[in-house]
C-alpha cells in the first residue's frame, strides 16, 4: 500500500463544486477550524482536501461545511468537523501517522481525512448497509490506503494490530481494553467515554501499561456490541 502524496487540491476526480460545495467553502471551514484552536498543519490540510458534501445527502450538501455534526441515516451521524479536527490532532500528537485503525466508518468522511494523513487506514462499521454506503461515497476519491471492514470494531483487529494509532468514532462505556491492547507502545488511541455526559478520552499505551488524559466533552452516539446485516 502506498500513501498518497500530499498533492495541493482536492482528493479524487476534480470535482465540480461551486458555492456550497467549493474549495473556498472549504477553506472557510479550515479557517474556522484554526479559530478555534486547531493547529496541526496535516490534518488541517487533509481537511481542506476532503469534499465533506459528497458524504451527506444531497439535501444537507449546502451544509456540509457548517461546523455541525448531520444525520448520515440509520440513527447515526458524521462527526462535527472540529471534533474530527481535535480528535485527529490529539491522537496525533504531531508525530506522523503509520497503520491507523478507526471504529465507526459510518458515512466514510473520518476515514477519507485520515486516509490523506497517514500511510495506512482500516476502518470498521458494524452496520452493513452505512458501510456500503460510504464504500460508494468513498469510491470516487479512489483512496489506495484505504480498506474497510465490516465487523464489531469493539475488538479491533487482530489480524493487523498493532496500529500506531486508534480512532473511535462512537461512544463507549468504559475504555474497551481489547483495542487499547492492539496499540503499539507510545501509540495512542482516542475515544469519547461515556453515557450521558461523555469525554474525549487519550489513551497512551507505555512500556508499564495505560495512560489516560481528559479533553473535550463530547456528544456522539454509542458504541455497541456485534455487527448488523
Ligand atoms: N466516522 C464517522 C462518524 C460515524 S458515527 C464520520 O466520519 O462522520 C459512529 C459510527 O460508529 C456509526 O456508524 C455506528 O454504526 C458505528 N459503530 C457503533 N458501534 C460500533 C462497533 N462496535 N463497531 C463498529 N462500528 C460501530
Amino acid at each position: 500500500m502506498t500513501a498518497r502524496p500530499f498533492a495541493k487540491g482536492p482528493l479524487g476526480e476534480p470535482e465540480a463544486g461551486i458555492g456550497m460545495t467549493s474549495q473556498r467553502t472549504r477553506d472557510r471551514m479550515v479557517a474556522r477550524l484554526r479559530d478555534k484552536g486547531i493547529t496541526d498543519e496535516v490534518v488541517l490540510d487533509a481537511m481542506a482536501r476532503v469534499p465533506r458534501h459528497l458524504f451527506v445527502d444531497e439535501a444537507l450538501a449546502s451544509r456540509a461545511y457548517e461546523d455541525v455534526a448531520l444525520p448520515i441515516g440509520f440513527e447515526q451521524t458524521i462527526s462535527q468537523p472540529y471534533v474530527v479536527a481535535k480528535m485527529l490532532e490529539a491522537v496525533r500528537g504531531g508525530v506522523p501517522f503509520g497503520r491507523v485503525l478507526e471504529v465507526g466508518t459510518g458515512c466514510g468522511y473520518q476515514a477519507a481525512v485520515l486516509s490523506a494523513c497517514a500511510r495506512e487506514v482500516y476502518s470498521i462499521e458494524r452496520i452493513k448497509p452505512l458501510l456500503e454506503r460510504a464504500r460508494a461515497n468513498l469510491r470516487p476519491l479512489r483512496l489506495a490506503n484505504l480498506r474497510l471492514k465490516h465487523g464489531d470494531g469493539q475488538l479491533g483487529l487482530a489480524e493487523v494490530a498493532p496500529f500506531d494509532a486508534i480512532v473511535v468514532a462512537a461512544a463507549a462505556a468504559s475504555m474497551p481494553r481489547a483495542l487499547a491492547e492492539q496499540l503499539n507502545v507510545g501509540a495512542r488511541m482516542i475515544l469519547p467515554v461515556g453515557t450521558d455526559t461523555q469525554q474525549l478520552i487519550v489513551v497512551e499505551r507505555t512500556a508499564a501499561g495505560f495512560a489516560e488524559r481528559k479533553l473535550d466533552l463530547v456528544r456522539f452516539v454509542p458504541l455497541r456490541a456485534g455487527r448488523q446485516q
